[in-house]
């Protein structure tokens, strides 16, 4: 049955990572009078995801922390790297379970009574109405002053046609078999037919842990292939050890430098989250860019009633993805041993610091210098766009 229609100072479609990120940052300091809307299309929520990232020990999230290494470790398949422990106060890889957020999230919106969450409701239509926006769902019309937009972009069609695609599953066993002080980001790295995969662990426990199988890959790799691989993986890492498996994790997360916003102007519609540029091309972490923003973006829309997008990336991190992601597409034998001579040449701080964008020039620099020369010199083309025009060789006048 559809509802009357109700006028909203703003509406966030999409109760994700970013939507709901950025209503907990919107309440925190809105006026009871503000009022703010919720649209989710899942009608309840569940563990989904498993959100990682460096990070010192306080922050606005970390009660919600359930698991923090203080080292982390990369391997090609017949050679292994492991970094030191990280002392205290540096940046350690925490983790926090979707439905830790999730929940969190909602008891705090149902604290602000100005706050409404509509779950189970799909937004079909959005258009400009008046100086707003009129947006329908499948059971209500709805008005409001500015719009977020969280939904998931089309990936199709994204030029560079690289993706994470990744199968995870959280694994009990009867005996200790994980090191449960020491994160696997890339173990087992090598190519295949696909491209460049390598194992991800998350050991809770010496008994306990998330095994992802993870590709970066322009082509589609069925679900079954996967599980498949996933199985073979575990056999080799359990040493034939039967294993129970609680839950199954799957994404698929495109890497491209095109969502990103090259000239963000504050505006009363925007699109956010993976939507809207946040995930970072060559890594396919998000979760910390989109709290950067979210934070941004409520303090906008409070003080102006316009909404922020994503910053634009800086041109030395596009112009290093770009020619990252060219590597990975036309030479994935190649990737392998690129990672691994970077975790080699890394001290495990600078390695986060690049990977969580906390790196200074000098980190950059360690970065580059650890890349070998010849594979990237053939991939600068990809750069030219990148490049200032001014700055820029070019025969013509
Ligand atoms: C399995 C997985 C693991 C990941 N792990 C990490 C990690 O460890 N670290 C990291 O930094 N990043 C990680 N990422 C990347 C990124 O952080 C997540 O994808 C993050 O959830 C992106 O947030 P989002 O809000 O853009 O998308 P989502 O969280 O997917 O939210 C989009 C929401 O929009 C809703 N929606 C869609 N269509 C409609 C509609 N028509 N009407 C209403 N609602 C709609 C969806 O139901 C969904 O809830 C991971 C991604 C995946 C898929």
């Amino acid at each position: 049955m559809h509802q009357a229609a109700a006028a909203f100072d703003l509406a966030i479609i999409g109760g994700g990572c970013a939507g709901l990120m950025l209503a907990h940052y919107v309440v925190q300091h809105a006026s009871p009078l503000m009022r703010i809307l919720l649209l989710e299309s899942r009608t309840h929520y569940t563990r989904d995801k498993t959100w990682c990232f460096w990070q010192e020990d306080n922050h606005d999230f970390s009660d919600l922390v359930q698991h923090r290494w203080q080292q982390w470790a990369f391997g090609l398949q017949d050679q292994s790297h492991e970094s030191q422990h990280t002392q205290s106060g540096a940046l350690s890889y925490q983790c926090i379970p979707s439905e830790v957020f999730y929940n969190a999230m909602q008891t705090h919106l149902s604290q602000h009574p100005n706050c409404t969450v509509m779950l189970g409701t799909n937004l079909t239509h959005c258009q400009a109405h008046d100086n707003g926006y009129c947006l329908q769902t499948n059971s209500a019309t709805v008005y409001a002053n500015a719009v977020v937009d969280t939904r998931p972009p089309d990936a199709a069609g994204l030029h560079e046609g690289l993706q994470q695609v990744f199968l995870g599953y959280e694994v009990r066993t009867a005996t200790p078999v994980f090191a449960a002080d020491r994160a696997g980001l890339m173990q087992g790295m090598s190519c295949d037919e696909y491209g460049f995969r390598f194992t991800y662990t998350l050991p809770f426990s010496a008994t306990h842990a998330l095994v992802e199988e993870t590709r970066f890959t322009p082509h589609a790799v069925p679900l079954l292939t996967l599980r498949q691989m996933l199985a073979q993986t575990l056999q080799q890492r359990l040493n034939g050890q039967a294993f129970h498996v609680e839950r199954e994790e799957y994404g698929c997360i495109p890497m491209t430098t095109q969502l990103a916003n090259t000239a963000p102007q504050p505006a009363t519609y925007v699109r956010a989250g993976t939507g809207g540029g946040a995930v970072r091309a060559a890594s396919g972490y998000a979760f910390q860019r989109i709290q950067g923003w979210a934070q941004a973006c409520a303090r906008e829309f409070l003080r102006t009633g316009l909404l922020l997008p994503h910053p634009p990336e800086p041109r030395w991190r596009q112009a290093m993805d770009a020619v990252f992601l060219e590597v990975l597409r036309t030479r994935p034998t190649l990737t392998p041993s690129l990672f691994m001579r970077m975790a080699q040449a890394l001290d495990d701080q600078t390695f986060a610091r690049f990977l969580s964008e906390k790196a200074s020039a000098a980190d950059v620099l360690q970065v580059i210098r650890a890349m070998p020369t010849l594979p990237f010199i053939r991939a600068l083309p990809v750069l030219l766009p990148t490049i200032p025009r001014g700055l820029r060789w070019t025969s013509a006048p």
